[in-house]
């Protein structure tokens, strides 16, 4: 069985209906609304602290697993 490292799943903690955090690299989601349309966008910051989302059509940011925590 060979680990895929290229594209890992996040191990999502839903923490209430818009925010769930990763318990595997620490990365937070936040469901937020648009605010020109009816449509939701999901915001990332990530657990070197910076922040990226979906808005454009992004795609969900790679799991860096635990093992980038220091
Ligand atoms: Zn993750």
């Amino acid at each position: 069985m060979t680990a895929p490292t290229a594209s890992r799943r996040h191990r999502w903690t839903r923490r209430d209906a818009y925010n769930a955090t990763c318990t595997e690299c620490g990365t937070h989601a936040q469901k937020r609304p648009s605010p020109y349309g009816r449509r939701w966008f999901t915001e990332w910051r990530l657990p070197d602290g910076t922040y990226t989302d979906n808005y454009d059509g992004g795609k969900t940011p790679p799991c860096i697993g635990p093992e980038v925590t220091a």
